[in-house]
């Protein structure tokens, strides 16, 4: 449920309206936008009176959110969120761009991969070091030793960190991770996702391959009942009974995810397409139709990576991509 507060309301006024929920035994999380203060009530409302409240002086309305998300829900918080990640902003009209490598295979591959797409105006880099392989078989990642590179190349370029996550017992070896990706097959890993929402860091959640915006939007909420409320959303491609493409980039999710929550939201088209030279035009599509970001697999030799170089653009490719997502950021 929410109560939406009229203008001119004190904060003595609301915080005593809070006080009052509280004593019900709901918790109120309070967002304060520009225009109006929307107090979001978890719990049981079952009981509250919405017609006595709406009586109130300070109350300008009461609605019942019937959607089993509610942190996550835009009606809750109307204004999109801004994530600050070691100063790149993500949401409210700030565009982020990730760019690395599907993993981080060398200090050499992500050092070089690193400088050239800062200089190429990414704002964020990726590298896998925790890799969720279909086979058993192929290469698992550097784990540990795959952070530290990441540390370094982060020392070295600026750029604040990507990485992903499987087990929550690596969280230690993730302090100094600015975003910890939850990936596509862990998405609804129920017990990861709560342990994330007790720690404060920004979490960049894919949506699964099979799996709604709705379960999505309650994978996110896993983490933002516990506390965290620093959640990116990622479309990533769904499983469909296309086969030409690895996946199939549903554009869509960023229309109706911008509907339903205030998260920012981006496109990985890397993952979506499995081509490298899709992800050009899937990234221009995507940063067209309004998402927050995008998230693009770059390696300084594709040919020669242990994972997903049929996805991954070189350097140059790269420069040119941000060259084009620059001319769209105009347009729109
Ligand atoms: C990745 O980002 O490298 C990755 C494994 O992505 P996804 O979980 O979307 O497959
Ligand atoms: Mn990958």
């Amino acid at each position: 449920m929410i109560t939406v507060l009229k203008q001119g309301t004190t904060v003595e006024q609301r915080d005593q309206l809070i006080k009052w929920f509280e004593d019900q035994g709901l918790r109120v999380h309070v967002s304060v936008g520009e225009y109006q203060t929307v107090l979001g009530l978890i719990g049981d409302t079952t009981k509250v009176d919405t017609d006595m409240l709406e009586l109130l002086d300070i109350v300008d309305f009461v609605k019942r959110i019937t959607e089993p998300f509610k942190n996550a829900n835009r009606k809750f918080h109307p204004e999109d969120t801004v994530i600050d990640v070691g100063g790149a902003k993500i949401g409210g009209g700030n565009f982020a761009v990730i760019a690395g490598p599907c993993s981080v295979e060398t200090e050499e591959q992500i050092t070089e991969v690193a400088r050239r797409v800062k200089a190429a105006g990414a704002t964020m880099l990726r590298g896998g070091a925790f890799k969720p392989r279909t086979s058993p078989y192929d290469f698992q990642g550097l784990k540990a030793d795959g952070i530290e590179l990441l540390v370094k190349a982060k020392k070295e370029t600026g750029l604040p960190i990507v990485t992903e996550i499987m087990n929550a017992n690596h969280l230690p070896l993730f302090e100094d991770v600015d975003v910890i990706q939850v990936g596509a097959r862990n998405m609804q890993n129920f017990e990861l996702l709560k342990e994330l929402g007790k720690t404060k860091k920004t979490i960049l959640l894919k949506r699964g391959l099979a799996n709604t915006f709705k379960e999505l939007l309650m994978s996110a909420e896993y983490i933002m009942s516990e506390g965290n409320e620093n959640v990116i959303l990622c479309e990533r491609g769904i499983r469909t009974f296309e086969t030409y493409t690895r996946n199939t980039l549903d554009l869509s999710a960023v229309c109706a995810l911008h509907e339903l929550t205030h998260l920012p939201v981006v496109v990985d088209p890397s993952h979506a397409t499995g081509r490298a030279d899709y992800v050009k035009p899937m990234a221009m599509a995507a940063t067209a139709c309004g998402a927050d970001g995008i998230m693009i697999e770059v390696h300084n030799n594709p040919a020669k990576a242990l994972c997903d170089g049929a996805q991954s653009v070189t350097p140059d490719q790269f420069d040119d991509i941000m060259k084009r997502i620059k001319t769209i950021r105009e347009v729109i």
